[in-house]
């Protein structure tokens, strides 16, 4: 065994600044395996591409054969799996993808690396570890007044996104009673920060204000959603990787409840702030209700507590000062959403990489 990791979905959102932190901290050789959907983007990673400890490959996890014979050629001491359809609202537009990627795909993966642990042997296999990325989703909606999601709550999954995370928990669950396999599962609220598709709220908002356009509020605006800066995500799961106990579910969250509205309002205040000259002032005037999304979930909540006590891991950003650098990184990045918005991504990634 070496000491290089295997990543899925490493040129995400989460995946990505995860990547990114991971040689930031002086991690060992890292393999990044995705499939580069519309979500996936490889000019995240262009600060550390030529990194001789990175190696990028392109590929499915459905794909059975190709992910064995990754686990054979790197011979990894462990998986850390964020790929996933993660997307709310395209998963009640298109569920198929959703279940092809988030189940199958994690099926495929538990299949492999439970072949690969069944080769290992003494101190190898007991430092193996399979953990898997998962969302406080998966405990469905909470009322104004009920505790926090923990450990314990029941799985209610409302959505195909939700519902196709809470299949694949369960799986990973499975392959650990069943076959032995030592899994640990994330399930982390709502992330923020530099490197999201702008298809999720926070930087579909700074887009569009700073276009001009409306800013589209679901419903009341009155959904509540745990915001976690993305890097306190990483660093988590980083936590959970070394000192994690096998079987174990640990909950992720920055205890940052917020109704969207409020977070809509708070950029629009910082945007009139840090941009004081745009044409757009006052940014809240843009601000516009549409009809609700079907099934929406009105309140999440995460008690992070576990992670906290068992493995002393805390949230190095408040709301606010996260929310600003999130903010200030898109205004100097506006080229990466250029790209992003554009699909030039695609072009570029077409361009500079060919299936390997
Ligand atoms: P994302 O959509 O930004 O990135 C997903 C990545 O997976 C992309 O790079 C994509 O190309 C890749 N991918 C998709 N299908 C694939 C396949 N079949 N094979 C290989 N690669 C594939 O997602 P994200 O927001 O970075 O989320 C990452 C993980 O974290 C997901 O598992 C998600 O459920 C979980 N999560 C996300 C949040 C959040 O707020 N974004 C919160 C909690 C948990």
């Amino acid at each position: 065994m070496t000491d290089c990791i295997l990543v899925t979905g490493g040129a995400g959102f989460i995946g990505s600044n995860f990547v990114i932190e991971w040689f930031a901290q002086g991690g060992g050789p890292l393999v990044n395996l995705d499939k580069l959907t519309y979500a996936g983007n490889l000019e995240n990673l262009a600060s550390i591409e030529s990194n001789p400890a990175y190696t990028f490959v392109r590929g499915d996890i459905c794909d059975a054969e190709l992910v064995g014979r990754l686990f054979e050629e790197h011979h990894p001491r462990a998986i850390v799996h964020f790929a996933a359809e993660s997307h709310v609202d395209r998963s009640i537009l298109g569920p198929e993808a959703f279940l092809k990627t988030n189940i199958d795909g994690t099926f495929t993966l538990l299949q492999a690396a439970r072949a690969y642990y069944g080769t290992l042997q003494g101190e190898d296999k007991s430092r193996f570890r399979f953990l898997h990325v998962s969302t406080d989703e998966v405990y469905g909606t909470l009322g104004p007044d009920d505790p926090a999601f923990h450990e314990e709550t029941p799985y209610s999954p409302n959505s195909p996104y939700a519902a196709s995370k809470a299949s694949s928990d369960h799986l990973v669950r499975a392959w650990v009673h069943t076959y032995g396999l030592p899994a640990v599962i994330t399930n982390c609220s709502n992330n923020y920060g530099p490197f999201q598709f702008p298809e999720k709220l926070i930087p579909l908002m700074i887009s569009n204000a700073l276009q001009g356009k409306p800013l589209p509020v679901y419903g009341d605006g009155q959904q509540i959603r745990d915001w976690l800066y993305v890097r306190d995500h990483c660093r988590a799961i980083m936590t959970v990787l070394e000192k994690g106990t096998i079987g174990e579910c640990y909950n992720v969250g920055g205890n940052n409840q917020r109704a969207n509205i409020d977070v809509v309002n708070a950029l629009c205040s910082l945007l009139d702030e840090l941009v004081p000259d745009s044409a757009n002032r006052p940014h809240a005037q843009l601000i516009t209700y549409v009809k609700d999304r079907p099934g929406h979930d009105r309140r999440y909540a995460i008690d992070a507590r576990k992670i906290q006590r068992e493995l002393n891991w805390f949230p190095e950003e408040s709301f606010e000062t996260g929310f600003r650098k999130t903010v200030e990184w898109y205004l100097a990045n506006a080229e990466w959403v250029e790209h992003v918005t554009s699909g030039a991504y695609q072009q570029w990634m077409t361009s500079n990489y060919s299936d390997r």
